[in-house]
């Protein structure tokens, strides 16, 4: 019988230890298999030369090293690549690698579209298939590091985002288990402040994270009122607010003085982005150690919003700046080739119909705000 594989990409520290202390191997054999897999990038056992012959025949009889496919590499005239690679069901996801100003981010996806359907991200609205394996996951990052190589760029990767399609908490431990390989020193060495998941705000979830590794934490926020939030992001009627904003609080509380918590906010024109929308946004947020990342919203195809005008961002922004916030203003990139954020689509095999649903509604008038929204 052909016994599939086992792929080590995936495996973190703790994970590769274990397997192969199934072979009666010493941890620090992990250590070894650890730097030649993700430092040195190699996946033939067989040149991994400080390991044991027979060591290197039983991997090479049971595991192997296998980076996801790529199907379709997209690159922009600013230095953004988007790649898509292929992942379990005949499913592609997208990962893009954003070179800026001494930067090189990656930004990652976890599942194969998403189950969330907030309603203005593209990837929601290709429907949902599933999680990745932690080696899908960590995939996409070895193939970006061997890309940096290629390009001969001297800081290779610097920062990590979970930003990409799906939601990371929603696919914890195999998030986590990336997460931890990815602040590893035998593997890609990046610090704590510098790999960030992002949640739409499971708070359950939430709360557990800081049991299980040290890494930043980012919320979609996007409204600062339940009602309005329960339109954008629908996972606000399961997790409110005042929930959110407490597990918020919990995370701080057990990551220490100097580190915050950043809070997305895509910025749609007559929807969030008033200046009492941005007073209400001041208001939610106090007291609490955090940054603001203001998105302008990302248009796709078919999209129900718009982008406000520069000038009510930069009142927004100046608002919240004036209310004593961080607040940054995100630099839209690689959107002429869709890898900005919420454009990402991929090819997902849609379990959930919804992607059917969205295209007949489009035939129909427009919908706006439900009616019971407050009035701006
Ligand atoms: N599910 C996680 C990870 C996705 S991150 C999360 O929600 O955080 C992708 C980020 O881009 C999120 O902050 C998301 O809200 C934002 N986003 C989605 N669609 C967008 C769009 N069309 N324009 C701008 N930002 C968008």
């Amino acid at each position: 019988m052909n016994v599939p594989r086992v792929n080590l990409l995936g495996f973190d520290r703790a994970g590769l230890e274990q397997y192969l202390a199934g072979f009666g191997e010493k941890p620090f054999r992990a250590r070894i298999l650890l730097r030649w897999i993700h430092k040195r990038g190699e996946t033939r056992f067989e040149d991994m030369t400080d390991l044991s012959k027979s060591l290197r025949a039983r991997l090479a009889d049971e595991a192997e090293i296998r980076p996801p496919e790529v199907v379709e590499r997209r690159d922009a005239g600013d230095g953004v690549s988007k790649w898509s690679v292929a992942v379990a069901g005949g499913n592609a996801v997208e990962t893009v690698l954003i070179p800026d100003r001494g930067r090189n981010t990656l930004c990652i996806s976890s599942q194969a579209g998403c189950a969330l359907d907030c309603a203005f991200c593209a990837t929601g609205k290709q429907g949902f298939d599933g999680n990745l394996t932690p080696a899908e996951i960590a995939g996409q990052v070895w193939l970006a590091v061997r890309e940096l190589e290629r390009r001969g760029d001297e800081r290779g990767l610097t920062n990590v985002v979970f930003m990409g399609m799906g939601e990371p908490l929603l696919n914890f431990d195999a998030s986590v288990a990336v997460a931890n390989l990815l602040m590893d020193d035998l593997a890609y060495g990046l610090s704590k402040r510098r790999v960030t998941i992002s949640t739409a705000g499971v708070v359950p979830k939430i709360r557990s994270l800081t049991d299980h590794t040290d890494c930043a934490l980012a919320v979609s926020l996007h409204a600062a009122d339940d009602a309005l939030r329960d339109w954008l992001v629908p996972l606000n009627r399961r997790y409110p607010l005042a929930e959110l904003i407490d597990a918020c609080r919990a995370y701080l509380s057990h990551v220490g003085e100097r580190r915050s918590v950043t809070f997305e906010y895509a910025l749609m024109k007559g929807v969030n982005d008033s200046l009492s929308h941005a007073a209400a946004l001041a208001g939610l947020l106090r007291n609490l150690r955090c940054k603001i990342n203001l998105i302008p919203f990302n248009p796709f195809p078919d999209a129900d919003f718009e982008r406000p005008d520069a000038s009510a961002i930069t009142a927004f922004q100046t608002c919240l700046l004036n209310a004593g916030y961080t607040a940054t203003l995100r630099a839209t990139r690689g959107d002429e080739i869709a890898a900005a954020c919420g454009q990402l689509t991929g090819a997902v095999r849609d379990r959930t119909n919804r992607r059917a649903r969205y295209i007949a509604r489009l035939r129909q008038p427009p919908v706006s705000a439900p009616a019971e929204l407050p009035a701006r």
